[in-house]
């Protein structure tokens, strides 16, 4: 469904180039759920970033069920309704209510009429547990609230893949496992994940497949199982000794 082909991304920081995504190709299946980790620095977001089109490619391609980023004449707005993005910070609009947070891109880019969108908006955040909270603002949420509602506003879009950036890593930990929580539940129901996380016991219990990065570089690709008992290369090696 996803399919990533020698992909690179320079920046130009202050002089000398870095290659924050260096030749990496992979393929996500329909419902697959990936993993990825990494130092600090080795291009995990910027990965995320090339695969919903908020940075422009400098070589290699990036395609969603075959409509091609890569390709100056794909609508670069339509191939980024297909995905839906959560981060760090939640990015929710402040000065609107949680029902009007995800009622927004229902209304201006899927054209949908008032009742259509509440009721979709309304059935997400039920889903996510927060059904009570639609006409409060954001905040007056907790993280994990917030982070939920930014996970139900991402699902209104129907989005047929959905890319975490650290989704729990602003958490409090007591508000950790709410958000986990919801991502293992999609994750159940077959929605086509990619998640950058720190949260070792969510990619060994939901992961298909886990990458590591460093230096730009995908170092690593292996079902969990695998990956945590007999990484192959000595980075992802000395990488797991840290963080385990
Ligand atoms: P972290 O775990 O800290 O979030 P990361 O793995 O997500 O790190 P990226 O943010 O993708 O790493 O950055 C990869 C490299 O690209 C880093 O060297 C970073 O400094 C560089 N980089 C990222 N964005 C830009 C930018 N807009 N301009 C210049 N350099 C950038
Ligand atoms: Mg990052």
């Amino acid at each position: 469904m996803i399919e990533v082909r020698d992909l690179v991304k320079v920046f130009d920081a202050r002089g000398h180039e870095v290659r924050a995504v260096d030749n990496v190709s992979t393929k996500v299946a329909r419902g697959e759920v990936l993993v990825v980790i990494g130092p600090s620095g080795s291009g995990k977001s910027t990965f995320l970033r090339c695969l919903n089109g908020l940075e422009q490619l400098d070589s290699g391609s990036v395609s969603i069920d075959g409509l091609d980023l890569a390709n100056p004449k794909t609508d670069v707005n339509a191939y980024r309704r297909e995905v839906g993005m959560v981060f760090q910070h939640f990015n929710l609009f402040p000065h609107m209510t949680v029902l009007e947070n995800l009622c927004l891109a229902q209304k201006v880019v899927r054209k949908r009429g008032k009742a259509e969108r509440e009721a979709k908006a309304r059935a997400l955040l039920a889903k996510v547990g927060i059904a009570q909270k639609a006409d409060e603002y954001p905040s007056r949420l907790s993280g994990g609230q917030q982070q939920r509602v930014a996970i139900a506003r991402a699902l209104c879009m129907e989005p047929k893949v959905m890319l975490f950036d650290e989704p729990t890593s602003a958490l409090d930990p007591e508000m950790v496992g709410e958000v986990l929580d919801v991502m293992k539940q999609l994750a159940l129901e077959g929605m086509t994940m990619v998640c950058v996380t720190h949260e070792m016991g969510f990619a060994r219990e939901v992961a298909d497949r886990v990458l590591f990065f460093d230096h730009g570089k995908l170092l690593e690709d292996a079902p969990p199982a695998q990956f945590f008992t007999q990484p192959q290369d000595p980075r992802a090696q000395a990488f797991l000794k840290q963080v385990l």
